[in-house]
């Protein structure tokens, strides 16, 4: 157990623990004593390291950017999260998850969605493993995200447009606790990311820790040293950041870089800018960082990438940026895209915005010409393909044609 672990109470410092209804109560008990022993057992990894194999396609490369290094002046190596199958790093975890309720002898999955990445990967493996699927998603998402909604329809899962609040992801949060609570016995809740009650976030980062495992070897096969100078990660609710630092955190070689979402720019109220704005709060039963106005009113958040698109973010985050392991750059809507446009164009990679948002992070560090330098393309960009083309002003260089 490191000092960044979560600890026997379910906290990282201040931060997480478990505020959940009554009637929850024995179940998250029953998931907190039970994953660390399933996951931990000879038939859950082996199952779990065949389809992260054959399944995903891992493990993912870690592929070196030279022309980016050369713009940078470091040697920039990205991992190639957007190579899995359905296109980002989500799948790791639902796969897992998945795996962890079939054991448990769930039989009904539901999930929570954003932009639908994390709804597609659990659609996906419900598929995949003939079980039943139900995903909450703010209704205003299931207008913005439409393809990924016939995605999930074409997968076999019922979409739950869900119509209180600001209709988002955080009303589908708390839509998916509420139908939790009505079902709690038969029903396995997939959280798509570092969030929800202990034991989820230790939960997930666990599952996505697999990516800085890959980087181990990887970086030791490629240098012949197995960490990095440094680590940047896009970060919403923080599930691809744990997985890419899992490794690292207690490595003080390493320097860990965070982007999250300024939107228009942290100190306006069109942001998603978490580590900036929020201020201690409970939300979605984890105690963490939150947008909250005085009366603890939860404020909507804004980006213009709908997987950052979250007001709160994980408490492991939120512990570690706290004790200073971690620097955190909140990256507005126009620097991304302006990333993101850099990117495709100097190494023929699109990534997802919210990947764009690590990029962008590059151009705010000073490396020396030998730092090693590991960033996370958590997804790839075909999603947002329009809006890179709305906003193709934001690159102007790099968008004439
Ligand atoms: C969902 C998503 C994110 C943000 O979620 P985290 O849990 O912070 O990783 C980042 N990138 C992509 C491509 C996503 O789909």
């Amino acid at each position: 157990m490191g000092k960044f672990s979560v600890d026997r109470n379910g906290f990282y410092g201040e931060f997480g623990g478990a505020y959940i209804p009554e009637i929850l109560y024995s179940t998250v008990k029953n998931l907190e004593s039970q994953y660390v022993g399933i996951l931990e057992s000879e038939e859950f990894k082996r199952e779990y390291r065949d389809l992260l194999k054959d399944y995903v396609g891992r493990p993912s490369p870690l592929y070196y950017a030279s022309r980016m290094s050369r713009k940078y002046g470091c040697n920039l190596y990205l991992k190639r999260e957007d190579l899995n199958h359905t296109g980002a790093h989500k799948i790791n975890n639902t796969v897992g998850q998945i795996l962890l309720a079939k054991k448990m002898g769930k039989k009904r999955i539901i999930a929570e969605t954003g932009a639908g990445q994390h709804g597609v990967a659990t659609a996906t493996v419900c598929a995949l493993m003939g079980m039943e699927c139900e995903v909450f998603m703010g209704a205003t998402d299931v207008e913005r995200q439409h393809t990924n909604v016939e995605r999930m329809r074409m997968l076999g899962a019922t979409v739950h447009p869900v119509r209180t609040g600001n209709m988002t992801l955080s009303d589908a949060c708390s839509a998916a606790i509420r139908d939790w609570c009505c079902h709690p016995s038969d029903t396995f809740y997939i959280v798509g990311s570092t969030m929800g009650p202990h034991p989820y976030p230790d939960l997930v980062a666990r599952m996505q820790s697999v990516i800085s495992e890959e980087i181990k070897w990887q970086l030791q096969e490629k240098i012949g040293r197995d960490y990095p100078d440094y680590l940047i990660a896009c970060i919403g609710g923080g599930s691809n950041a744990a997985g890419t630092i899992y490794h690292y955190m207690d490595d003080e070689r390493v320097k860990i870089v965070l982007a999250e979402a300024g939107g228009s720019g942290w100190d306006t109220d069109h942001t998603a800018a978490t580590f900036h704005r929020g201020t201690v709060g409970i939300l979605h039963g984890s105690k963490m960082l939150v947008m909250q106005d005085d009366d603890g009113q939860i404020q909507e958040a804004y980006t213009i990438s709908a997987g950052l698109d979250y007001p709160g973010v994980g408490p492991m985050h939120c512990n570690m940026q706290r004790q200073g392991r971690t620097q955190v750059f909140s990256i507005n809507d126009d620097e991304a895209i302006y990333a993101g446009y850099e990117l495709t164009r100097c190494e023929g990679i699109i990534p997802a915005i919210e990947s764009a948002h690590a990029v962008a992070a590059l151009s705010k560090l000073s490396f020396k010409p030998s730092d090693v330098v590991v960033l996370t393309v958590s997804g790839r960009g075909d999603k947002d393909i329009q809006t890179y083309l709305d906003n193709k002003k934001m690159a102007k260089e790099y968008g004439e044609f």
